[in-house]
This record gives structure tokens, sequence and C-alpha cells, in this order.
């Protein structure tokens, strides 16, 4: 496995892909891999010839006041990770390479999508991720990009992107992987510790009994955000940031419990912030994500 750090050799080695006509799937990922990214690393090994993950932390999408500083990192871990999952290079550049001196051209979502749930409370966190997944994307030039559902919200933003700049890419977006007790894996549950990890499958919880809310009938969207809350109420370790139910393309609330919605929730598990969602497809079908025991898997 190759590991690419500048931007030169970055173009060096995904021109000579290109000369020799090969697929290639791009991962990005903020590091720290855990089983969620390698899911989406194995399904970009099974569909393209060359798989590259991008490994950074990009400082652009953090608010002042978030964990940019203590967010962790562990690239030799990751390169060993992503090479047992037969991930063929890693980027992953500094920041000043991405954003270097003079740096002043931002790509900027607009519209309900970004003035609700995750955007509402994190100002410029989406302008940060479209400009950073813009520009890995113009740089990998990737014939497929993986995403997860786990993040529903930057899902919506970057398959907007896609579509408004016209970049000639296939977005594929893999379920949340979770853990045995149903939290959905993050890089940031290593902040969860002694009580605080149990309470957090508060948000599992409390989406499950969204779910159970919006399938009985009759049911309003404000029964099942009213049913994730008082789980999430009766949680000492948590505060509720949100607990919505939306139209997954466009974030914007709904009345009636229809599909397609997603259930979005954002909790505090002590001073950790985490988020997770339900998706309930068109054809009705729920996407609660994958356990990593397989015994509770729908
Ligand atoms: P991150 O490193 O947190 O920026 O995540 C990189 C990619 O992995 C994003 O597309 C995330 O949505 C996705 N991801 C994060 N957590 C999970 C999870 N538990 N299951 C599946 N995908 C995930």
């Amino acid at each position: 496995m190759r590991l690419i750090t500048t931007l030169e050799d970055l173009r060096q080695t995904r021109d000579g892909w290109s000369r020799q006509g090969r697929t290639i799937g791009l991962l990005p990922t903020m590091g720290y891999l855990h089983a969620g990214h390698l899911s989406h690393a194995r399904t970009a090994r099974a569909e393209n010839d060359i798989v590259v993950a991008s490994v950074f932390v990009n400082p652009t999408q953090f608010g002042p006041n978030e964990d940019l500083a203590r967010y962790p990192r562990d690239l030799p871990r990751d390169t060993a990770l992503l090479a047992d999952a037969g991930v063929d290079a890693i980027f992953a550049p500094t920041a000043d390479a991405m954003y270097p001196a003079g740096f002043a051209t931002w790509v900027e979502p607009a519209g309900p999508l970004t003035e609700r749930l995750e955007a509402a409370r994190r100002p410029g966190h989406f302008r940060g991720v479209a400009t950073v997944v813009a520009k890995l994307l113009l740089l990998v030039g990737p014939t497929r990009a993986y995403f997860g559902q786990k993040d529903a919200q930057q899902v919506a933003v970057v398959r907007r992107l896609i579509a408004d700049l016209n970049l000639p890419v296939e977005l594929r977006v893999g379920p949340t992987i979770r853990e045995p007790d149903g939290l959905a894996m993050s890089s940031r549950n290593v902040y969860l510790t002694g009580d605080a990890r149990p309470a957090a499958t508060a948000l599992y919880r409390a989406l499950t009994a969204g779910r159970a809310a919006f399938d009985a009938a009759p049911s309003s969207a404000d029964a099942v955000r009213e049913a994730m809350r008082s789980v999430i109420a009766a949680e000492p370790l948590a505060t509720l940031d949100y607990a919505d139910v939306c139209d997954p393309a466009t974030c914007a609330p709904l009345i009636t419990s229809e599909a397609p919605a997603l259930l979005a929730l954002a909790a505090r598990i002590g001073s950790t912030r985490l988020i997770d969602n339900f998706l309930l497809r068109a054809d009705g079908s729920w996407d609660i994500g994958q356990f990593t025991d397989a015994r509770h898997a729908e």
C-alpha cells in the first residue's frame, strides 16, 4: 500500500491509474478508523480496481469551540487497518497542503438543507465539508465515492454538491455500523469513558422508540419526536440537542409520518456530542444500520 502525503505525488499516481483505465473508489475519512469506515473500504474494494482512503482531520469543518485539537489521530494504526482491508493508497495531506496561505475559495452549500439539524448547531460546518469533499473529488478523480448513512445530512449535502457542480462521480452510501448494544460506531466514542459509555446507547434506544411510534398507526411526526425526546430525557447523563423527523433529501421537517423519512438525533453524553439516525426508505423498509454482532441485524 502507498502512503501519499503530497498533492504532487497524488497527481502523478492518479494520472498513472487513469492512463491504465482503472476505476477508482475514494473513501474520505478523518482517520482513527473503526468498523464503519472499514465496511466502506470493503465495499469499495469489491467495486473498483483501485481503492484510495483519505485520512485528513479537516480543520475547516470544526467550529471554534469544537474538538479539533483533541480529535483522535493514529496514522500508523489506520495504515495497518486499511492495508488489511485491501486499500491501495492512503492520501494523508497536511492542513497546509490543503489550505495554503492565501486560500480564499469556498464551496458554500445554501438553502434549507444547510439551515437545519447539524447546520443550525454547527455554523460553517457544511461549508468546510463541501469544500474539502470538492477538493478531494477533484484531486483524486474517483469513479465512485463512499460515504456513511451515519452522517445523513452530510450525505444529502454531498449529493447536492455532486449534482450542482456536475462532478463525474457516483455517490455510494453505506449503512451505519453499530456496536452490539446499538451505539453507532464513531471515532468520538473514544471520549466515552466510565458511565458515559452505557449511557450513550440512549441515542439508539431513542431512535428505536421513535421508529415504534412511527410504525404505530395513526401517528404524527410530533409523536415520533416526543417518543425520541422522552428516552433521552430519562437518561441522566444525556442532554438532547435535537430529535427530528424530516425529509432525507432536504432535511425539511415532516408533519405526517410518511416514507421517506429520516429520524435524526443529536445529544450530548456528558461533554461528548453524538449524532445518529434511522432512515425509512420510500419502499417502506427501515435502514437502521448493521450490528457488529450479527444476531441483532435486521
Ligand atoms: P469520519 O472519519 O467520521 O469523517 O467518517 C468518514 C466516513 O465514514 C463518513 O462518510 C461517515 O459517514 C462514515 N462513518 C462514520 N461512522 C460510521 C459508522 N458507524 N458506520 C458507517 N459509516 C460510518
